[in-house]
């Protein structure tokens, strides 16, 4: 029994060939369900569409567009996220002209029927241009590592899917990319979202064969199933999160209460601690303060390093940072705490997020 399949390893496959297309339901799709996700096929209308008077920008080396490739592997998408569950927002359906600030807009303003501002989750579709024999898939969060944990968490588990189904060079670099490698300010889509939000390049449309590939509806279909299945896995990791902050006056200084939720299934284990302690980071203006981490009731207590004096207003932002066992970062990270000059009165506590702006990087892009 065991010969039979060690002599398949004599004539192993092509790391390059491609299997026929599956498309099952992921049993883990039903944590998309109720998630909203925007989907923002890159370029369109004078951006590189078929209004661009350019007949070489962003075009493979038979003049396949980027523009008509990113909606059509969108288009597949909107469709699997659908029909897990999730409700999706496209930034546009057609050959439209949209520009980038105005396509984080959508996520960011988008009201949930609870109220909640901004979409769960935004995902610039793109296809890479490069050197000919190029190709390989790659991912990219905004900035420094720091400045994008969820949105790292979404990326790897897309960029390693990715890889996978379009059979690209793998190993050729880091899967997850910064978007400051490109420019000293990042990408503009990205920059300016709100929301955990990544960017894609799933392949590269100036690679000639794989441009021809990316003509084929049912090759797009490979690379949308993939992205849907990174999605599922990465909601299957869970998204934690946490309470609002409780902080109470206390001898002229701030004390700050946080009940932590690992954002797994309350089923067996539940009970448990599933946050990894070393991974608690608290924050006040940037400066690490110690928090005291109650596994049993998963709450963290933390005494922040400023006073309220009378008659001393006082602002700072309050940095929690956690992941569970999953290895998923919690969102949002990051509340803004102020107090006014009368100590009895309200500290209010604000979730602020992210801080994508920062200062440009020093750095040359290259
Ligand atoms: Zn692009």
């Amino acid at each position: 029994l065991l010969d039979a399949a060690m002599r398949r390893l004599d004539q192993r496959d092509e790391w390059s060939s491609y299997p026929a297309v599956h498309v099952p339901r992921h049993p883990a799709e039903k944590h998309l369900r109720g998630l909203v996700i925007v989907v923002d096929p890159g370029h369109g209308g004078t951006d590189g569409g078929d209004a661009d008077p350019r007949p070489d920008y962003k075009t493979g080396p038979t003049g396949v567009k980027e523009a008509h490739m990113n909606l059509r592997v969108s288009l597949l998408l909107e469709r699997l996220l659908t029909d897990a569950g999730a409700l999706v927002v496209m930034t546009r359906r057609g050959d439209d002209t949209i520009g980038l600030a105005e396509r984080a807009a959508i996520a960011n303003g988008y009201v949930h029927p609870d109220g909640r501002v901004g979409a769960d989750l935004f995902i610039s579709v793109h296809h890479n241009a490069g050197p000919p024999t190029a190709n390989y898939s790659s991912v990219w969060y905004h900035g420094e590592v720091d400045w994008s944990e969820p949105d790292m968490d979404v990326a790897r588990e897309i960029a390693h899917q990715l890889g996978w189904a379009l059979r690209t060079d793998v190993a050729k670099t880091s899967p997850i990319l910064s978007d400051q490698l490109m420019y000293d300010s990042g990408f503009a889509v990205l920059r300016h979202c709100r929301v955990p939000a990544v960017l894609l390049e799933s392949s590269f449309y100036t690679f000639p064969p794989e441009e021809q590939r990316l003509k084929d509806a049912f090759h797009n279909l490979r690379e949308a199933y993939a992205v849907y299945l990174g999605l599922c896995q990465w909601a299957y990791n869970g998204r934690p999160t946490q309470q609002h902050p409780v902080v109470t006056l206390r001898d002229a200084g701030i004390e700050v209460e946080i009940e932590l939720n690992d954002g797994l299934p309350a089923w067996w284990g539940k009970d448990r601690n599933r946050i990894l302690s070393s991974t608690i980071r608290v924050t006040w203006d940037g400066k690490p303060v110690s928090a005291d981490f109650t596994p049993a009731a998963k709450r963290i207590r933390v005494r922040l390093p400023t006073t309220v004096g009378r008659g001393e207003s006082g602002a700072g932002i309050l940095g929690v940072h956690f992941c569970n066992m999953l290895k998923n970062s919690n969102w949002p990270q990051r509340y803004r705490v102020s107090w006014s000059a009368d100590p009895s009165g309200p500290i209010s506590v604000h979730p602020i997020e992210p801080i994508r702006a920062g200062t440009p990087s020093t750095r040359p892009a290259t």
